[in-house]
């Protein structure tokens, strides 16, 4: 008997997902027209009422939420998206296909979870959370400049300098293009990664034990963070191998090998 082939229905969006996805900070700074970041908790420009000066409204990035002193508007990632976007929350569906539209998401990634037989879900991306980052990489984001000025240092030498920065965080990068971020994370780890094999060495040869220990359970800890951070797991070996070359003879007696 001749069977339909089993097509995976299109599946809601999970609004939970998405949240996970995107960062209350990165639909600010995508939208506000105005955005300062150098104060402990972000300004924006509020949507939610006639503003036009930084001052009234605040990003908080732990909890992901913001909230307006001048109109009392406050909410997470969507009600602030809501407001930019001009689509109410009650339009829920809208608002989240907007989303995954304008951040470039597969919808793949944030839709509802759905596991009829036959169907195999794709596996979801694990990511590091900002902190295992951190732990990682020494911050959870790096800066790279976006605008330069010309600079006269002396008479007639001038440089360009840049004047203006943009921050891009690991997890966000992980989603939007996990090849980069695999090569970015593998490359800036690594450097403190051969720092704490040489810290190690150097400890074992001084005969300082408690130290050694630290450094080795730190060793221990930054291996599963790079498995876990890697979107493509196939380069976890290589990279370890790569490492331990770097090491060299001298010290690979290092106890850090996979
Ligand atoms: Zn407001």
């Amino acid at each position: 008997m001749k069977t339909a082939k089993r097509k995976r229905p299109d599946m809601p969006i999970s609004k939970e997902k998405l949240k996970d996805h995107i960062p209350i900070l990165e639909v600010a700074r995508k939208y506000s027209p105005k955005i300062r970041e150098s104060t402990r908790l972000p300004l924006i420009i509020c949507p939610f009422h006639q503003d036009k000066n930084l001052g009234s409204c605040r990003i908080y990035p732990d909890t992901n939420t913001f909230k307006c002193e001048s109109c009392g508007a406050h909410g997470d990632t969507l009600r602030l998206a809501s407001g930019y976007l001009d689509i109410p929350l009650s339009d829920l569906n809208r608002l989240l296909e907007a989303l995954i539209v304008e951040f470039g998401i597969p919808k793949d990634a944030v839709s509802v979870d759905y596991n009829p037989k036959g169907y195999v879900q794709p596996k979801p991306i694990e990511r590091l959370s900002p902190d295992e980052y951190k732990e990682l990489l020494h911050d959870d984001h790096y800066t790279v400049p976006t605008k330069f000025e010309l600079v006269e240092y002396e008479r007639g030498e001038y440089d360009y300098v840049p004047c203006e920065h943009t921050k891009i965080y690991y997890r966000t990068l992980a989603t939007k293009d996990p090849e980069f971020h695999d090569w970015v994370i593998c490359t800036v780890s690594r450097i403190y990664w051969l720092r704490y094999a040489h810290m190690l060495d150097y400890c074992q040869k001084q005969g300082y034990e408690l130290l050694g220990w630290a450094v080795e359970e730190h060793l221990k800890e930054a291996r599963k963070l790079l498995y876990k951070a890697l979107t493509d797991k196939s380069l976890y070996r290589p990279e370890l191998r790569l490492r331990n070359e770097l090491l060299g003879e001298e010290l690979s007696n290092i106890p850090i090998s996979a």
